[in-house]
């Protein structure tokens, strides 16, 4: 018995069921469940691939589809859909999971649990036992529950749901096996089950009745419980029956049934308890989950809840908060500031040494020296500068950060951030878009579908890319490093300490700004008045650790390496035949440079490093390269990976502190890239909000390093 890896499909990122498609025989199983309870993790472990999981509920904001094989060879299709606590959607991914859900025409709705907090999510359980019977309850977090002292009746819970319930821990891929194996046994599962019957009380139940003799002679068989549908009919829920229409190709909303369904509302609201109807029907679920609850559930006395209310305070509290934050912030670069700084010059020997060697082999092929050149100088050079100063960096940061993400620090943090937020205009939903954007803006993008709200949506992508992205990260390591703290490699624990410091700044920075950019749009072209949120704090998770560096330095930190090669290997191809070929005895690359001059000087820079801004708009990992490309006129980049030699260049060019501080600026502040510009669009489908994307940080980006540039300027003359 075992799990195989069948297709490693890529991650459908369209909104919708269109793109849940069944191949040949494969079954489709819908993954469901509330937010933050293990779907992802299941999903991932089943299928291989790598969609992004987290302490804190709004992650999967689509449908991600994956593809793997049963203990006998069987095909599956999984669909792993956005958390939602109901089935009355007040969000777009609750829309994106009803859809699925209700009309995604699974075979299996395996519907993820958190065993921690069963009577919650029993209530999606019961709600989805209305619309199908291959319900599978996927206990997960037992580990977590055990922990915490409770204990669930396995026996109780399945005679009680009349559903299968499988206990799993998905973060132990082997818990899994029983999950796989039952999806195996197909309708025989489900075979002589009494699946639960929701009973709603005399008066609503004699309506149903009525309502479903009456669209039961439909000629068109929608495979959906007629009761369901009645049920919708007299809760009058347009959007529902529009979806039924719209998937199932049927008029329910005829006159004659929204007739019948308006006078047995009459009847039933004559009562006059207050309640609406859909009131009654979710209050008689949530009853029945915490009948059933009760009894399957045994609570011991919870351990470490103490530990729990501690952090709580601390990473909550009015006077720790902001401390808090900025401390972990410090610590994480610190920590990759000192590890990336060994690492980069190891891996720059290696990658550097081998070139002479390369070159060697090139002559005993006979391979001319114009084929050579190009290849060896151009694109090796710029991809090994790429791998020895990204690659390290990203290696140590990325999985630092998943550790606070999977401990359940992110929630809190937009929590503590919601009121600064609310101040400028928007929610604090944006904390985590922010926090997604932090590595990857395009992600970060994308992650903006988390805000309802669409005037703080558009608020949230048009301001993230003042966080700084992976591409980004390396350029500010360097200038901290040559330029606070001296070039020398072997660094003591101070300077690195300073490094960190200075990059912190540079980060709030960015931070500030948005909190800036964000207060004026909100004044001026995005009026209107912030929403409030509900995010739920998770509990705090012991992240586990092994899976975490793995997960992010095999699924995070490849994937944008090999982005960023893809792209540094062509433009180091294009960089070179630029820095090479001449025009009046000047190359191409000196040309644009000496274009771009006064603007770049007026910026506190210079033209070469406005136009390596410019060329790296595909990938902003190569503007360092590209820099020094055109620096060192040959267009040979020498010792790329060693921080002393890229000072020598640097300053025998002419930069000082003054420069390096601007370059820092604008690169916190400048256009997106490519990719991000492109998601914006898809985001917003909107030429105007892509455009403004792209110009506010450049705008800010301007606006900011003339001002620095000045006022530095003035003060170390008034100094001299
Ligand atoms: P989703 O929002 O339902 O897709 O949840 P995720 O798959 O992103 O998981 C939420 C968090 O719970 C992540 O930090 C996971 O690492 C963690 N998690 C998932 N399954 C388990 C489990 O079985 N045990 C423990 N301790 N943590 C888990």
């Amino acid at each position: 018995m075992g799990l195989t890896k069948a297709s490693v499909g890529k991650c459908a990122a369209e909104k919708g069921i269109k793109n849940v498609k069944r191949k040949g025989n494969e079954k489709i199983i819908a993954l469901a469940g509330n937010p933050n309870v293990g779907k992802s993790t299941v999903f991932n472990a089943l299928t291989g691939l790598d969609q992004h999981t987290g302490n804190w509920s709004g992650k999967t904001v689509t449908n991600a589809i994956g593809h793997f094989k049963g203990e006998n060879g069987e095909e599956y299709c999984i669909a792993d859909i956005p958390g939602t606590y109901s089935l009355y959607p007040v969000s777009a991914e609750e829309e994106t999971a009803c859809e699925m859900i209700c009309f995604g025409k699974s075979d299996i709705t395996a519907v993820v649990c958190d065993a921690s907090c069963l009577e919650r999510n029993l209530s999606l359980v019961l709600q989805i036992s209305e619309i199908s019977r291959n319900i599978i309850v996927v206990l997960n977090l037992m580990d977590e529950a055990e922990r915490k002292g409770i204990r669930i009746d396995l026996e109780y819970l399945e005679d009680s749901l009349g559903l299968p319930v499988i206990p799993v821990t998905a973060k132990k891929k082997k818990s899994l096996l029983a999950l796989v194996k039952a999806f195996g046994e197909g309708e025989k599962l489900f075979e002589g089950r009494k699946t639960i019957h929701m009973e709603y009380g005399e008066d609503i139940e004699r309506e149903i009745t009525l309502l479903e003799n009456m669209i039961k002679p439909s000629e068109n068989d929608c495979n959906i419980p007629y009761r369901w549908i009645s049920l919708k009919l007299l809760e009058n829920d347009e959007r529902l029956l529009e979806m039924i229409s719209e998937n199932y190709g049927f008029d329910i909303l005829s006159e004659k049934a929204r007739e019948t369904a308006s006078e047995s509302r009459k009847r039933i609201l004559k009562r006059d308890d207050g309640e609406t109807i859909r009131e009654t029907l979710v209050s008689c679920v949530m009853k029945k989950a915490s009948d059933i609850c009760q009894n399957a559930v045994k609570r011991e006395k919870e351990k470490g809840a103490v530990i729990q209310t501690k952090l709580e305070k601390l990473f909550t509290g009015k006077y720790t908060s902001f401390p808090v934050m900025i401390l972990f912030l410090m610590l994480i670069l610190w920590i990759t500031v000192t590890g990336a700084n060994i690492i980069s010059d190891a891996l720059g020997k290696v990658l550097f040494g081998i070139e002479p060697y390369l070159k060697e082999f090139f002559v005993y092929l006979h391979i001319p020296r114009f084929i050579s050149a190009p290849l060896i100088d151009g694109v090796y050079h710029v991809l090994a500068w790429v791998v020895s100063v990204m690659l390290p960096p990203m290696a140590i940061f990325f999985p630092l950060f998943s550790l606070l993400e999977d401990i359940g620090y992110l929630p809190r943090l937009a929590y503590v951030l919601d009121r600064p937020f609310c101040r400028c205009g928007t929610c604090g939903k944006q904390a985590l878009t922010m926090c997604m954007g932090f590595g990857c803006n395009a992600a970060g993008v994308v992650g903006c579908r988390i805000i309802d709200s669409p005037r703080e949506r558009i608020l949230a992508i048009l301001t993230n890319s003042f966080m700084i992205c992976n591409g980004r990260f390396p350029i500010l390591i360097a200038l901290a490093s040559i330029f606070f703290c001296g070039t020398d490699r072997s660094q003591s624990v101070l300077s690195s300490f300073v490094s960190a410091g200075v990059l912190t700044v540079f980060i709030l920075l960015g931070i500030c700004v948005t909190f800036l950019v964000t207060k004026i749009l909100s004044v001026t072209l995005l009026k209107g008045i912030p929403s409030s949120f509900t995010l739920e704090l998770p509990s705090f998770r012991m992240p586990d650790i092994g899976s975490v560096v793995v997960r992010s330095v095999f699924d995070r930190t490849i994937f944008v390496l090999g982005r960023a090669a893809a792209a540094a290997a062509p433009a180091g191809l294009i960089i070179w035949l630029a820095g090479n070929i001449t025009l009046r005895d000047m190359t191409l690359l000196e040309i644009s440079a000496r274009f771009f001059d006064p603007l770049g000087n007026l910026l506190g820079m210079d033209g070469v490093m406005l136009i390596s801004f410019i060329l790296g708009f595909s990938a902003n990992e190569t503007v360092i390269p590209i820099a020094v490309m055109a620096y060192t006129s040959g267009g040979i980049l020498t010792e790329a990976g060693n921080t002393a030699a890229l000072a020598d260049i640097l300053i025998s060019n002419g930069w000082t502190w003054i420069t390096a501080v601007c370059v820092m600026i604008f690169t916190v502040m400048h256009w997106p890239c490519s990719t991000t510009l492109i998601t914006a669009y898809k985001e917003t489908k909107s030429i105007k909000w892509t455009l403004l994307s792209f110009a506010v940080p450049t705008l800010c980006g301007i606006i900011f390093c003339a001002f620095i540039n000045v006022l530095l300027t003035i003060i170390t003359s008034v100094i001299n």
